[in-house]
């Protein structure tokens, strides 16, 4: 398995498990969850920043500065808001001015 299909499986794979998480039916309200912190282990894994101005586009997974959560794939919860859901780091925010490795077009 080369290195950059062998990245996507392991981005994948934990996109699958974040979706073991979800309860469908069940609405999240972003207000009452917790701000997903840069030191958290799992977001130091994922690269993830609150600002992702501050990353270097030859570190993202598909260099494109315009990379964002708010422009996600994954990200949930209301348009506009500061602190949205995300399906890779379930029962948090994120900002939506942040970014991860796991960052995906939106189709
Ligand atoms: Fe979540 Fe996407 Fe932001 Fe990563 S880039 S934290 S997957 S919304």
């Amino acid at each position: 398995m080369s290195k950059i299909a062998r990245r996507k499986f392991i981005q994948l794979s934990a996109v699958a498990t974040a979706a073991c998480f979800v309860r469908p039916g069940k609405e999240v309200q972003a207000e009452d969850l917790p701000k997903l912190s840069e030191d958290d282990p799992t977001a130091q894994a994922m690269k993830y920043v609150h600002d992702a101005s501050t990353v270097d586009a030859a570190a993202r997974a598909n260099p494109a500065a315009e990379q964002n959560c708010a422009n996600c794939a994954l990200i949930q919860g209301e348009d506009g808001a500061e602190w949205r859901p995300c399906q890779i780091f379930p029962g948090k925010v994120v900002n939506a001015n942040g970014w991860c490795s796991v960052w995906a077009p939106k189709a």
